[in-house]
């Protein structure tokens, strides 16, 4: 069993002040496997106090310095990738395939942050004025825990590059993930009090960043209630914030899309990290004349999703994160089959054979409308709805008919035809034919998934302000 007593503060690994502890639960088995010592309100003003120490010299470090750093902070954490995916896989069942493109995500956010900055100009002048992209100040980053070492480091990489010292609040089930990645950090060897992480409680650490007035930026990666919640309780001290929602991302499959490719992409989509995943397409919009060729598809390609031990390559869908999280999931499940839709695949329950810890079968509702609940709401479990369609313009409308907009795939054979679709779509990403991802590409939400975006040089310029110096 592992046991996790200490903070990382001011350059060093120190004893935790609070004491309250928290078991940690393989999703796995369901049995214990660590033990975590929370942080309290003191852990985190000590690590704030740190963060706006260095935050003095930091923030006048030059940006060939905060290159060489990111430099470093690649090095140390790519050493580390094995464990890193390791303890994704024990700590909440990511599935080992999913896990380790995570981690690599994570670990190149620090090049990728390097390569923006040097594209970035932090000053602009014209006749007697100069303008220069300044950090914004102490940065307190909290994170969700499906896919912690990529928020962790993605933020860390923006705000070190901007000049930023940083409170990192990671999401107290992602203890033992966070543990690993921390001390592969501290070999980097930073300024003293440039990186702070202290593991608690959302309502305890992360309310205190938001409410600390020594913090001035919140980034915040999470669901919309929360996000709610930052944004009221931080106007207080005038936070800027950065905030990452949740989704509820439509898939549009046009009637030319090559139902063999455009299938498997669709239930990749949606059952990316067990459908854990912000991103993940829960809403496949299909045309009315080809619903039963998708329908008998979806049965054939369904095989290729195995549910299983989430270490074993082969695995797609591995448990849930926690009891909670699939009751949860099994309450929607219900809550579709009441409203009228009907299971293709899947349904309540355990797979056979995995009653241990908390699996649940990839899920695939057809028959559905958008007005349903299960069409409107973030599951966060491999639940995929299909509703059809009539045109092209009704396809749009349904795609954007929700209170989310973070992300979105046009599947079609006509490439013209689906970037005119992509454009109509009001999300923050839009995929065409294939999910991809570009470390330069802005990442973030219209309307509640979320304010603001990462990734690149908008990621970095979220942890940056504008100031003007004008001569007479
Ligand atoms: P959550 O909102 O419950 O928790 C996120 C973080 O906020 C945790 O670290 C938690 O401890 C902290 N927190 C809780 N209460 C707080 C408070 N009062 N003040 C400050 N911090 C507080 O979300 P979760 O269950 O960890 O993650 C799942 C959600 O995250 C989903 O909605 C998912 O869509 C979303 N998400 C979004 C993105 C994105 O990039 N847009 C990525 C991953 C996950």
């Amino acid at each position: 069993m592992k046991t996790i007593t200490k903070h990382y503060i001011d350059g060093a690994f120190v004893e935790s002040h609070g004491r309250e502890t928290m078991d940690v639960i393989s999703p796995t088995t369901g049995k214990l496997i660590g033990r975590v010592t929370l942080a309290d309100v003191e852990d985190t003003r000590r690590a704030v106090a740190a963060a706006k120490g260095a935050f003095v010299d930091f923030s006048r470090s030059t940006k060939e310095e905060r290159a060489k750093i990111l430099r470093r902070l690649h090095e140390v954490s790519s050493a580390r990738i094995d464990d890193l995916t390791a303890a994704m896989v024990e700590e909440y069942g990511g599935v080992v395939q999913f896990a380790g493109l995570i981690v690599q995500t994570g670990v190149n956010a620090f090049v990728a942050a390097e390569q923006a900055l040097h594209e970035l100009p932090l000053t602009r002048s014209w006749g007697k004025t100069t303008v220069t992209l300044e950090p914004v100040g102490v940065a307190g980053l909290i994170t969700a825990w499906n896919a912690n070492t990529l928020f962790i480091c993605l933020k860390l990489a923006s705000a070190i590059a901007a000049g930023c010292t940083v409170v990192i609040k990671p999401s107290e089930l992602s203890s033992l993930q966070t543990q690993v990645l921390v001390e592969a950090l501290h070999e980097a060897n930073l300024p003293k009090g440039v990186l702070n992480v202290v593991t608690g409680l959302g309502n305890v650490v992360g309310a205190e960043l938001v409410g600390n007035p020594d913090v001035a930026k919140i980034s915040f990666t999470g669901s919309v209630a929360v996000g709610e919640t930052i944004m009221r309780d931080g106007a207080k001290t005038m936070k800027r914030v950065t905030l990452e929602l949740g989704g509820k991302s439509p898939t549009i499959l046009l009637d030319d899309a090559a139902l063999d490719q455009a299938i498997p992409s669709a239930l990749v989509m949606a059952f990316m990290n067990s459908g854990q995943a912000c991103a993940a397409g829960t809403r496949l919009l299909v045309p009315k004349n080809r619903l039963d060729a998708v329908k008998q598809g979806i049965r054939d390609a369904i095989h290729a999703f195995p549910v299983g031990d989430p270490a074993d390559p082969k695995t797609a869908i591995g448990p849930m994160v926690s009891q909670k999280q699939y009751d949860h999931v099994q309450s929607y499940i219900r809550k579709g089959i009441e409203e009228g839709a009907e299971v293709l695949v899947g349904g309540e329950g355990h797979p056979t054979g995995f009653e241990a810890g908390y699996f649940m079968k990839p899920t695939v509702f057809v028959n559905v409308k958008n007005n349903m609940t299960i069409a409107r709401e973030e599951i966060f479990g491999p639940v995929l709805c299909v509703i059809p369609y009539d045109s092209e313009d009704e396809a749009i409308r349904i795609a954007n008919d929700s209170q989310y907009g973070l992300h979105a795939a046009v599947l079609g054979t006509d490439l013209q035809r689906a970037r005119r679709v992509a454009s109509q779509i009001r999300a923050g990403r839009v995929v065409i034919n294939t999910m991809t991802d570009d470390p330069q590409g802005p990442w973030g939400g219209f309307k509640y998934s979320g304010i603001g975006r990462e990734y690149g040089r908008y990621g970095i310029e979220a942890f940056l302000e504008t100031r003007a110096i004008l001569e007479s």
